[in-house]
């Protein structure tokens, strides 16, 4: 079936989560599915996205876990999604699944499964304790750290495969080069650095957000540490992005790239939408049980999403940094449609394009091995 390639995003616990997150986008979700506290995807919900997902034509079928809080719905769901992926896929289907997390309900058994499947998991974790602990808590209003540890910790145990996902906030952004050591000095060598951009509904920034300016200075005094030691023994996922592009063209962060059609995000209904930050009922696409992939793929709305992201402000079409930053997400865009972080990325790309340069020099010159 023609369709094109895309990746699957699925929350099966829609938003609800253990913690409490003061920035959390997500969590005021679960509105969008009132009427029941606890919100699960069907056995039979589950078999249908995946069994139709797996009937179309792609170089490999990715899976990502994630809410809220998906270890909510415990081992056995996630049994059953790699048994269905098995049942369904064809010979030599090559099959990828992602696992986000908060890390601190990850037990034993469900590391283990996931290092048996080869899942790559991403734990969220913002910093040492007194950092991460300032937004990132329990329902109760305890900090999570201790517990998020406890995650990393099961995870090693079990030789699981994991990088770190660090929200770049109020609380962590004038401390870049705290939070690059101690995830370093924790041998934790994978890291994607988010920034948080948010605002209220009078379009006022939230205070746990931060400036272009902020998000500036941060990625340079993250390239200060990461680059005169660190360049083969930690990746950050921006900068494998940038290289990555000066290297091969290619994109490996959408937000970089010129469109939003790489995958759908299916929630614990069936419900489908563009993108996790564009879950609106206004921009509902369908549902897995009423359409199929290709319906929604070809559907004006999912394409005129898609296109959005071409639809520059015009410094942006006039800008040099436009292939690496792509006019950046829409969710960072403020009403004229400039990026809320155009300063920050101006900051960062005129200090260390020319370095990325000679590093995608050096990497191309290698000899192959
Ligand atoms: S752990 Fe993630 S989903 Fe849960 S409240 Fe925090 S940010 Fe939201
Ligand atoms: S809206 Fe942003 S996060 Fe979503 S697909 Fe587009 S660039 Fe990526
Ligand atoms: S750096 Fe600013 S002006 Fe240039 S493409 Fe990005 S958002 Fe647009």
């Amino acid at each position: 079936m023609e369709t094109g390639h895309f990746s699957l995003l699925i929350k099966p616990s829609g938003a609800d989560c253990n913690l409490r997150c003061a920035y959390c986008f997500y969590l005021k979700k679960s509105a969008l599915y009132p009427g029941s506290a606890l919100h699960r995807m069907s056995g039979d919900c589950l078999e249908k996205c995946i069994a139709s997902y797996m009937q179309t034509e792609q170089r490999v079928y990715s899976f990502g876990w994630q809410g809220g809080e998906p270890s909510l719905m415990g081992l056995g769901f996630f049994q059953q999604a790699v048994t269905l992926q098995q049942q369904y896929g064809r010979s030599g289907a090559v099959i990828s699944n992602g696992f986000q997390t908060n890390g601190t309900m990850l037990s034993g058994s469900l590391a283990e499964f996931f290092t048996q499947y080869k899942f790559l998991v991403g734990l969220s974790l913002d910093g040492p304790e007194h950092i991460h602990n300032r937004y990132r808590r329990t329902i109760g209003g305890r900090g999570s750290f201790k517990n998020a540890m406890g995650g990393i910790k099961t995870l090693r145990r079990r030789q699981g495969e994991f990088n770190i996902l660090t929200l770049v906030s109020e609380a962590n952004v004038h401390h870049a080069g705290e939070v690059y050591d101690f995830l370093r000095n924790e041998d934790l060598r994978y890291h994607q650095y988010i920034p948080c951009v948010e605002f209220d509904s009078q379009g006022k920034r939230q205070p746990w957000a931060i400036t272009g300016e902020d998000w500036g200075r941060f990625l340079l005094e993250l390239f200060s540490r990461w680059y005169p030691r660190d360049i083969r023994r930690v990746s950050i996922r921006l900068f494998d992005s940038i290289l990555n592009y000066l290297v091969y063209g290619q994109h490996n962060v959408c937000s970089m790239g010129n469109s939003c059609d790489h995958y759908f995000l299916v929630e614990h209904t069936g419900d489908i939408y563009p993108c996790d930050f564009f879950v609106d009922s206004e921009l509902k696409l369908g549902n897995i049980q009423t359409d199929s992939w290709q319906t929604l793929r070809a559907s004006p709305a999912y394409g005129e999403f898609a296109a959005r992201k071409q639809i520059l402000h015009t410094p942006c079409s006039d800008c040099e940094l436009c292939t690496y930053c792509g006019g950046d997400c829409p969710k960072y865009r403020t009403r004229d449609g400039r990026s809320f972080l155009c300063e920050g990325w101006k900051l960062f790309y005129a200090e260390t394009l020319p370095v990325f340069r000679d590093l995608a020099k050096q990497l191309t010159a290698q000899p192959h091995t």
